[in-house]
Formats: C-alpha cells, sequence, structure tokens
C-alpha cells in the first residue's frame, strides 16, 4: 500500500523591508508566485437592493462617512496602485457604486492616468439607463450588470425591490452607449430562481449579453449560507443541457489565464455562457486580485480575516512610497487559497457589500 503524503505547503516568503520605500515600480507579489493587478475598489457598501444571498432586509450598519474615502483619496491610492504597483485593471464596485454622486469625475480621473488601466464597473443596473452614456464618455471600458431573475415576482422575492423594468433598461442603455460586450452575473438560489438558468440564457443571447453565473458564496451578512443547497457550477450545467449542447469554448482554454469563468459554447452558434465554480473548483491558484474597501482598507482575498490600514497612514500625511511600501506587505501575506471546503473555514466578518464584489 502506498502512503500519499500531503503536498509540501510553500510557505510566504518573507518581503525585504530594505528597498521597499523606492521609488522605482515594485509587484504586488505573494509567498505562492502570484502577482495582483486586477484592483477591485468598493465606492460605497451602501446599496438599494436587498439581494437576499448578500444583505439583511433592513439594510446594515452603514460605514460613518468620516470613514468612507473622498473621491481625491481613492484616486490617490488608485493611482499609487496603477504607477508604483502594476495594477493594470481597476474595477469599481461596491455596494453599489452608482450611488456614489462622482462616479463619472471618478472614471475620468482614472482615465487620465498614465500608464492608462482597464477600467471596469460592476453594477446592479439601477440608475444605468440614465448615467451609462456619461460613464462611457468619461472612459469606463467593461461594465458587468448582476441580473438574477426575469421575473418581476421572482426580482421582488430575490432583491425586496420592485426594480427588474430599471436593471433591463439600464443594460439596453449600456450596449447602446458602446460598452461591449456587457457581461450579466447571475447567481442562482435553489428554490427562487434557479428555474430560470435557460430563461436567462435564452434572453442573453437574444440580447447579445455575455451571461456568467456565479456560485452563491459564504459572503452573506446574515451568515445563511449552506454548501448542501448552494447550486453548484456541475448542475448548472445540467440544467442548461436539458435544452442546449454545451462543449468547453477551446479558445477560452487558451486565453482563459486568470478568468475565472469557464467558457461553455452552445453547440450550433457562436454565443459562449460562463460558468464561475467559485466554491466548488476555485481558482486561487491564478488569483490576480487585490481589493480596497471603501474606508480605505487592503484586502488580500475575498475571503481574508485580516486587513491592511491604507487610510490611517494616507490621512496621515504618508508619501506615495509608504502607502505603497504597505500595500506591497498587504499583498506578501496572501493565503494560498480561500479554503471555503476546509473544515475550518470561517466566513469573513464583512459582508460582501462592504468588501466589494
Ligand atoms: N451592487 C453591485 C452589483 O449588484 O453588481 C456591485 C456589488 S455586488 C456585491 C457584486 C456582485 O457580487 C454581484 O454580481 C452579486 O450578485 C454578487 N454577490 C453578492 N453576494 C454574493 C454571494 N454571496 N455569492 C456570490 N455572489 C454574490
Amino acid at each position: 500500500m502506498t502512503t500519499m503524503l500531503p503536498t509540501p505547503r510553500r510557505r510566504p516568503q518573507p518581503v525585504p523591508r530594505s528597498g521597499l520605500l523606492s521609488d522605482a515600480p515594485q509587484a504586488l507579489a505573494d509567498g505562492y508566485g502570484r502577482v495582483a493587478t486586477d484592483l477591485r475598489v468598493s465606492l460605497t457598501d451602501r446599496c438599494n437592493l436587498r439581494c437576499t444571498y448578500c444583505m439583511p432586509a433592513e439594510g446594515l450598519d452603514w460605514m460613518p462617512s468620516a470613514e468612507v474615502l473622498t473621491d481625491e483619496e481613492i484616486l490617490r491610492l488608485i493611482a499609487i496602485g496603477v504607477q508604483r504597483l502594476g495594477i493594470t485593471t481597476v474595477r469599481l464596485t461596491g455596494g453599489e457604486p452608482l450611488l456614489r454622486k462622482n462616479l463619472e469625475q471618478l472614471v475620468a480621473g482614472i482615465a487620465a492616468l498614465s500608464p492608462t488601466p482597464t477600467i471596469a464597473l460592476t453594477t446592479n443596473g439601477i440608475g444605468l439607463a440614465a448615467r451609462a452614456e456619461g460613464i462611457a464618455a468619461a472612459g469606463l471600458n467593461r461594465i458587468n450588470v448582476s441580473l438574477d431573475t426575469l421575473d418581476p415576482a421572482t426580482f421582488a422575492t430575490l432583491t425586496r425591490r420592485r426594480r427588474l423594468d430599471d436593471v433591463l433598461a439600464g443594460v439596453r442603455a449600456a450596449r447602446a452607449a458602446g460598452l461591449n460586450p456587457v457581461k450579466i452575473n447571475s447567481v442562482l438560489m435553489r428554490g427562487v430562481n434557479d428555474h430560470e438558468a435557460l430563461p436567462l440564457l435564452r434572453w442573453a443571447m437574444a440580447e447579445g449579453v455575455h451571461l456568467r453565473f456565479i456560485e452563491q458564496m459564504p459572503l452573506d451578512a446574515q451568515h445563511g449560507w449552506q454548501r448542501s443547497t448552494m447550486i453548484t457550477a456541475a448542475e448548472i450545467r445540467t440544467r442548461l443541457s436539458e435544452e442546449v449542447v454545451l462543449v468547453e469554448d477551446a479558445d477560452d482554454a487558451l486565453t482563459r489565464g486568470s478568468a475565472p469563468a469557464e467558457l461553455f459554447r452552445v453547440v450550433g452558434t457562436d454565443y459562449s455562457v460562463g460558468i464561475i465554480a467559485s466554491v466548488s473548483k476555485p481558482f486561487c491558484g491564478a488569483c490576480d486580485r487585490v481589493r480596497l474597501t471603501a474606508d480605505g482598507q487592503v484586502r488580500n482575498c475575498l475571503f481574508a480575516r485580516a486587513e491592511s490600514d491604507l487610510r490611517t497612514p494616507l490621512r496621515a500625511g504618508a508619501s506615495d512610497a509608504e502607502i505603497a511600501r504597505n500595500w506591497v506587505l498587504a499583498v506578501a501575506g496572501k493565503q494560498a487559497g480561500h479554503g471555503i471546503d476546509d473544515p475550518s473555514f470561517l466566513q469573513p466578518d464583512r459582508p460582501m457589500s462592504a468588501i466589494g464584489g
């Protein structure tokens, strides 16, 4: 009988402190060989929906406004990330980023940076109909709209608001503003909208938008997530296969890189649907993300239990080099994986809305 030895875990390499205060560009590298280049910035923890997998009906204790970064502070941190630390993509999220008053100016400020990063936005689409053109003109490159159902009653149950028409108008406006491709993020919940996998696919194909299903993750403020009831990526594929034939997208296999969605081609069409198996097939080994919360904390993983405070040094007058050093150290300590399947897994204290999805 052979005994399987556990694969030795590579320990994070200590980051030399000398030289970290230099003005030379540095990489946001961790001890497992990954480099963060994709920065997700939460602009607010507030949201105008109350999706059951994210927030309780009554909302949450919002961050006091004095703790939320100002537009100037956000832009300064993004500039440090882009100009000193190798960030190439900036995704604005929340909470609901469209609730941020000066979003258009913020996008324009990011677009004016040199080098200019790719700028993306994740939104629930409410209010997007009136703002898509302005945000696109300010320099937004990519947009993801979250939409889990096409049924007004299910939308009201799932989000606790009757705003489906606003979201659909937002999707159309994003396309009209030239934000192509428009990606749609959908989370399926058992007994709520899991019968809508195929209607969502039919709709997305007809609208010409890119649909990506995302497995529900343990990030709800109510701590109600259960592995046993989660709709898995495999189940989503099975449901779609009741009507269409899916094959793994050969182009995707070559170009996927660190993108989390596995793409499946709908046979007989040139349409591909994405499925993100965040829980059942984690992609931590290829992770290139780092997050900044609306109150200025760096999180090196969605599920991290520790954060690094950039707001305090920022407000105490730290130089760009000092802030960059803190940021480098924050990413250096990133764990190998999120460990949802580990019995010792503990859900982070902050819910998704306060981290930035
Ligand atoms: N308000 C914006 C929106 O709705 O897209 C941005 C923030 S929201 C937290 C970002 C994404 O996270 C959405 O697509 C949402 O569906 C997803 N999300 C929230 N909670 C989740 C959970 N527990 N599991 C999986 N995805 C989740």
